[in-house]
């Protein structure tokens, strides 16, 4: 069986401004840099990249958006392209998270297209998937998580290996209240298994499945260790470099 390298990734969501981005990032850099467990990397709002990049290029930690245009280029007020955070050094960007998909209506068929753009600009799409606490209350989660994965990888080339699935509850998500590591593991190896069906077992045992939702020190360890969970998306305790070396440092 392939051994997954775990990635934990800090969501800084709509927070900071360049001066303190700079000093999270270097913060972060001080104490987690000797890591080499897993993969580190931070998503700061587009307009703080550049700082963040000043910080952390050079070091083992990684950055990359938020989010990324469905269009290569043109006439798409607002939007940011694949290629111009490319041309910042991003390495990832979040597709399809909970915030985006309820505040700005995206669909199942938008965050295939942001993933089929990040896959083709050579980005790491980060996919977010999750149910509402009344679709798990209805028994409906595995179905609502299957049709997005199902439809964020569908048609994919050989390059869905590089994709990074991200469960996050959305009941979880900024509230305190986080799955426990065996609701987490159940939609993990569930998720596993439908990526399984699509590409193949040597894709389902290479692809990389982070969990999300309220993960914090005290948290990090417990999840970690389910076989199937292969990382974090981190968002509030990802604001300061002690919570998120915290949770980085899951193993110490
Ligand atoms: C997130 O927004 O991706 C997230 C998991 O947030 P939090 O850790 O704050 O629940």
């Amino acid at each position: 069986m392939t051994k997954r390298r775990p990635l934990i990734a800090g969501n800084w969501k709509m927070h900071l401004d360049v001066a303190s981005a700079a000093a999270l990032a270097r913060e972060v850099a001080n104490k987690v840099s000797r890591a080499r467990h897993c993969d580190i990397a931070v998503m700061p709002p587009h307009p703080l990249i550049p700082a963040v990049a000043r910080v952390l290029d050079g070091s083992p930690i990684g950055y990359g958006a938020q989010d990324i245009s469905a269009e290569e280029e043109g006439a798409f007020t607002g939007e940011v392209s694949a290629r111009m955070l490319l041309s910042l050094g991003c390495t990832y960007a979040i597709v399809g998270h909970s915030e985006r998909r309820e505040y700005h209506l995206e669909s199942d068929v938008l965050v295939h297209a942001k993933t089929v753009m990040a896959l083709k600009a050579g980005l790491i799409p980060v996919v977010c998937v999750g149910e509402k606490l009344a679709e798990r209350k209805a028994e409906k989660t595995l179905h609502r998580i299957r049709t997005q994965v199902e439809t964020a990888l569908k048609g994919l080339d050989d390059s869905v290996g590089r994709v990074v699935l991200a469960y996050e509850p959305i009941w979880a998500i900024g509230t305190g209240l986080t799955a426990t590591p065996a609701q987490a593991e159940e939609v993990h190896e569930f998720i596993r298994g439908v990526v399984d069906s699509m590409y193949g077992a040597q894709v389902a045992e290479k692809i990389r499945i982070l969990y999300g939702g309220s993960v914090k020190p005290d948290n990090a360890s417990a999840l970690m260790s389910e076989k199937d969970v292969d990382g974090a998306l981190v968002g509030g305790a990802s604001l300061t470099a002690e919570s998120f070396a915290g949770i980085v440092n899951y193993g110490d």
